[in-house]
């Protein structure tokens, strides 16, 4: 709802560039997968900005590279400069460096923003706050920021992991998200029956369309865990329907089902 090009939690993520004068760059280099919506969101602020962007993948996928689409194809569209060999050590003073899906205290502002909205949105009542996290920046400053208590589960890497994360970014446990699972061990990326199960249930129950990569875990940990809510669950819908396109072709290939 931010804008048709710039949405979901990459665009509060990235705000902070968007806001700020930046006079002296003229490029911004990042990385990650081929298909990831940090990239499409950083193709996008490169021209709303009028910067060169470059982007290292360590790999990509034959199909994809025949048959572009999805977060790719418009990157690339954005006028991306795809590199798949080594990224550089150094960049000129020129060079904004974003590492990979924006896990970074920059970060900090556009989420503060979304929490205050929350904040405006649900004041004097209470809610608890439900959304899937892969670096887990976005679930936490929205709890260092939101009035309420945020729970999140891993969709890259186990609880250890995302503890981890947050400690990077917070030392005071106390004020980190607490972290769900579910009982079975989910790969990031890989496709599973339940996921697409639930995922079209949820569009045909709600008429809303999740994202493929994360929101599916997102849901079965949240139905697992019911009865840990004490209050309505607010549950954050961080945007990437434009990845759903490539997501939806590969469970198409592998379960021969076609939406
Ligand atoms: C990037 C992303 C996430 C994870 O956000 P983090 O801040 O890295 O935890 C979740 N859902 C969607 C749709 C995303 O694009």
């Amino acid at each position: 709802m931010l804008d048709e090009h710039f949405s979901g939690n990459k665009a509060r993520k990235f705000y902070y560039y968007l806001q700020h004068d930046f006079p002296h760059i003229s490029n911004i280099v990042s990385h990650g997968s081929a298909q990831s919506n940090a990239m499409y969101s950083l193709s996008v602020l490169a021209k709303l900005r009028g910067w060169k962007f470059d982007y290292y993948v360590d790999h990509i996928a034959s199909y994809l590279q025949e048959n572009p689409h999805g977060n790719f194809l418009a990157a690339c569209q954005n006028g991306m400069h795809l590199h798949t060999e080594t990224m550089p050590a150094y960049y000129h003073d020129n060079t904004l460096f974003i590492p990979e899906g924006g896990r970074q205290r920059e970060s900090e502002e556009g989420i503060k923003r979304l929490a205050a909205e929350i904040n405006d949105h649900y004041r004097g009542k209470l809610i608890d706050i439900f959304l899937p996290s892969g670096t887990g920046t976005t679930a936490l400053y929205l709890q260092k920021h939101t009035d309420f208590k945020v729970y999140t589960t891993p969709c890259v890497g186990d609880g250890a992991y995302l503890s981890q994360q947050f400690f990077e970014l917070e030392k005071d446990r106390a004020k980190h998200p607490l972290i769900l699972n579910t009982e079975k061990k989910y790969h990031f990326g890989k496709l599973y029956r339940e996921f697409f199960e639930i995922w079209i249930k949820l569009k045909q129950e709600t008429g809303i369309a999740f994202d493929l990569l994360y929101d599916p875990k997102g849901w079965l940990t949240l139905l697992t865990h019911q009865s840990i809510f004490q209050n309505d669950i607010l549950y954050i819908h961080q945007g990437g329907l434009l990845g759903n396109e490539s997501m939806l072709k590969r469970y198409g290939r592998k379960f021969h089902e076609n939406y």
